[in-house]
């Protein structure tokens, strides 16, 4: 207690101000050993330990000797007050620990899984998500989450698809931002327990991996990651994020956690980043089987490259004196470290208070409050998309026979989705009882589970781990089938609940074919042939192959996974009481050897004509056209809008002016609806070959019938610069070398077109300090010439003006 009124009284002095965190910090590490310094780097995991068991735990034994920085997966305020309590009232210097948790998409309240939430594009939405994460974690002892998670992705093969925004670097970097300010807040400092310290993963790169499969190599050309996958990351970091998550695979043939270009050229020296970097998860150990060193060099590489604590390998513990009693890694590179952590958890607030997220009256009134999981429910409907709607078979009216149908329509622990740690897997609602109560008394609701997920019993249980199982249907596949169809004949329409488990996305679950697991097509086959409407409601974490769905079913509903309140919004949404808003975000194949398929590919020097399928000697398969089943942005509404042309103020842009694009659009349904508009821009000619559009813009704007509304976007200069080596055209242009990454444009919250640019957050903010290309040869700039502008309701549509950009 002595000490840490010590502390206490240290950090009173002028809490927030960096002159006083540095001499705050400078007085702690002179008093420190090389071994407590070393002992803040250490991030071991302890499982939850309840109330009682923590004192006499190995884990306690180690707090007290000054060998624990933060610890992993322990929840619940009266624990980690325990656990805290070990670290400030008996450890040496009373250093409190940073106790960190994966709150991906909600924490006890959950929302939709990001990929899903991202469909949403309502940036407001996806801020409060995690500012209702953040204030439910700090009430349960958490300070840390291991999120936003922004890597790009474009290979639907790749189970950690669902955890990010998508393919799109501008959209994604617009979503790391609004989730960096919902879980930090954007005053000053952490203050209060309502704000949690977040953590951009994983940096870098690490959703490129080869052939879909997780944790395989990565390798692309500077120019592709500085265009198209580092923007999100960068985003974050410029948005304040105190902490980076370095990532499991290599770059440039080195291991993102050992890669001193990645973790300090390019992240310190270039963006300025002030926080610290953990690694992922023994993610220092793992590089002894990619085969750069044993534990200790190892360690010592990830450490002199720039990563400042060690998720769970234990190497920076066991052999970093060792390295420097070798003279092969000098004291100062742990005093680095050391103080970045050290930091870190002085702009938490937690010398001043270590037990902040401790108060064990609040987690009570606040998780899963009803006030959260109306805000859970909401955001859920806005942001599934509707993907086929024949002959309006939706909204479904409520009266009638509805048979619900499909191994996914009776389970609660499936809907949550992948990454719901904090969550209550039994709190949630099955899809068959949220039909039910949403669609009240007057209808009659039958229930038949059809067939197992896959046929294969093994494969089934691979696919519902941490205690997700599906309960495996014992009868044979005919027997659920002919119930099924036994069950559909008696209804007037038949809700088919089919796709994926929640499972089957996330860490370590690529899958090289993404269709429909035969098991439930054949149930999907056998409830179209009774001639009842089907309306599938497609549970997925990917984009999925769905060529002969799209063909055969009427209405798909994709609700890929919802969270904790998805059965009610997706009730919701089957009954008219919301109207379906969300757009894809990435990309639907035909089928997997189109992948990766991406809307912003690069033309070629043998593009195919539009609507074209073979043409020898093209860019082209045989044996499917180049057209995506869905494209990015795509999804319907119950209304409809229609878009005029869109009219440029001007068809010449000055270097330092700007150019707005209007777009007239007009509900012209019976319903209200939102509608996502986007703009899409095309650098016509360049020094490097660019891609055919590029997102550039969205605003989503609600139209009631009949109305219409002119969106306004304006295009600056900035928003038009791209990386690409210097060249005649490509003139360097000072005025950028500073701007975010591809935040140039400034797009933040609902407003997504105009806003300002470069705007830092929190406590955390950075200060670029090089070119942020510099070290790849590379640099941010804008070209004359002339530029095609796009605006529409999805990816495909159409360039109607242009406009030059003079110099
Ligand atoms: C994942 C990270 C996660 C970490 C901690 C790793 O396996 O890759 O995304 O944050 O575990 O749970």
């Amino acid at each position: 207690m002595k000490k840490y009124l010590l502390l206490l009284a240290l950090t009173l002095v002028g809490c927030g101000r960096k002159s006083e965190m540095d001499s705050f910090v400078d007085d702690l590490m002179g008093r420190m050993t090389l071994d407590e310094k070393i002992g803040q780097l250490n991030l071991p995991v302890t499982g939850n330990i309840v109330t009682g068991q923590a004192r006499s735990s190995n884990v306690a034994e180690r707090i007290r000797g000054g060998e624990v920085g933060g610890l992993l997966n322990l929840t619940g305020a009266a624990n980690v007050a325990e656990v805290q309590s070990i670290a400030v009232e008996e450890s040496r210097l009373g250093i409190p620990l940073l106790v960190g948790l994966d709150v991906i998409h909600g924490y006890r309240t959950t929302f939709p899984i990001p990929l899903c939430m991202a469909c949403s594009w309502d940036m407001d939405a996806i801020e409060e998500s995690a500012s209702i994460a953040a204030r439910e974690a700090g009430a349960d002892g958490i300070a840390w989450t291991f999120s936003p998670m922004v890597d790009i992705a474009r290979d639907p093969r790749w189970g950690r698809v669902s955890e990010g925004a998508g393919e799109d670097p501008f959209l994604g970097s617009r979503v790391a931002e609004a989730l960096v300010r919902g879980y930090q807040g954007t005053s000053g400092m952490i203050e209060g327990n309502d704000h949690i310290l977040a953590c951009v993963k994983h940096f870098g790169l690490y959703g490129a991996a080869e052939a879909g499969l997780d944790y395989n190599t990565t390798d692309m050309s500077r120019i592709r990651m500085y265009n198209d996958y580092l923007p999100p990351y960068k985003a974050a970091v410029d948005a304040g994020a105190g902490s980076v998550m370095s990532s499991f695979n290599d770059i440039d043939g080195v291991p993102a956690t050992g890669n001193k270009w990645l973790l300090s050229t390019l992240l310190r020296d270039e963006w300025g980043f002030p926080g610290f970097v953990v690694t992922d998860y023994t993610a220092i150990s793992e590089m002894i089987t990619h085969g750069v060193g044993d534990l200790q060099e190892t360690s010592r590489r990830a450490l002199d490259a720039g990563a400042d604590m060690d998720m769970v390998s234990e190497g920076f513990l066991g052999t970093i004196r060792q390295s420097i009693e070798e003279g092969k890694l000098s004291v100062e590179t742990v005093d680095k470290a050391c103080r970045r952590i050290l930091e870190a958890k002085y702009r938490l607030g937690l010398f001043q208070d270590p037990y902040k997220y401790c108060d064990t009256t609040k987690a009570g009134q606040l998780l899963y409050c009803p006030e959260h999981r109306a805000a859970a429910r909401r955001i859920a409907s806005e942001s599934f998309v509707l993907l086929k709607n024949e002959g309006s078979l939706l909204p479904l009216s409520r009266k009638g026979t509805i048979a619900v149908i499909g191994p996914l329509a009776n389970t609660a622990a499936n809907m949550p989705g992948n990454w719901s740690v904090g969550g209550h897997i039994d709190e949630a609602t099955t899809l068959l009882d949220g039909i039910r109560e949403v669609a009240g008394p007057g209808v009659r609701v039958l229930y038949a589970k059809g067939s197992n997920l896959v046929h294969d019993a093994r494969v089934e249980e691979w696919a519902t781990v941490f205690g997700r199982s599906l309960g495996r249907d014992g009868r044979s596949a005919s027997e659920m089938l002919a119930e099924a169809v036994r069950t559909a004949r008696q209804a007037d329409v038949v809700v088919a609940a089919l796709g994926e488990s929640s499972e089957m996305t996330g860490e370590s679950s690529s899958r090289s074919d993404i269709s429909i697991p035969d098991a439930q097509k054949e149930l999907l086959q056998a409830l179209l042939a009774t001639g009842k409407p089907v309306v599938l409601v497609l549970f997925n974490g990917r984009p999925l192959t769905l060529g002969w769905e799209k063909e055969n079913v009427p209405a798909i509903l994709d609700v890929w996974f919802g969270g904790s309140e998805a059965a009610y919004a997706i009730g919701d949404v089957l009954f008219g009481d919301v109207n379906p808003s969300g757009k894809l975000t990435m990309t639907f194949p035909k089928s997997v050897g189109q992948i990766p398929i991406y809307y912003a590919r690069k033309n070629t020097g043998r593009a195919l004509p539009e609507g074209h399928w073979f043409e020898k000697f093209r860019t082209n398969y045989l044996d499917v056209d180049n057209d995506p089943l869905y494209p990015f942005g795509y999804g319907l509404s119950y209304t409809t809008f229609e878009y005029g042309e869109p009219v440029l103020s001007s068809s010449t842009m000055d270097w330092d002016g700007s150019i707005e694009a209007t777009v007239r659009v007009t509900n012209t349904g019976q319903r209200e609806g939102k509608e996502v508009v986007q703009m899409y821009i095309r650098d016509v000619v360049g020094s490097v070959t660019r891609p055919v559009r590029e997102l550039k813009g969205f605003r989503k704007v609600c139209l009631a019938p009949g109305e219409s509304t002119d969106v306004t976007f304006r295009i600056t200069r900035d928003l038009l610069a791209f990386y690409a080596p210097l060249s005649e055209t490509h003139l360097h242009d000072p005025a950028l070398s500073s701007a975010p990454v591809a935040s140039a444009s400034g797009t933040r919250a609902s407003d997504s077109a105009c806003a300002s640019a470069g705007v830092s957050y929190g406590p955390f903010a950075c200060r670029p300090v090089a070119d942020p290309g510099s070290s790849s040869g590379l640099t941010l700039a804008a070209e004359p010439g002339t530029f095609e502008v796009f605006i529409g309701p999805d990816s495909r549509c159409r360039a109607s003006v242009s406009f030059e950009l003079r110099r």
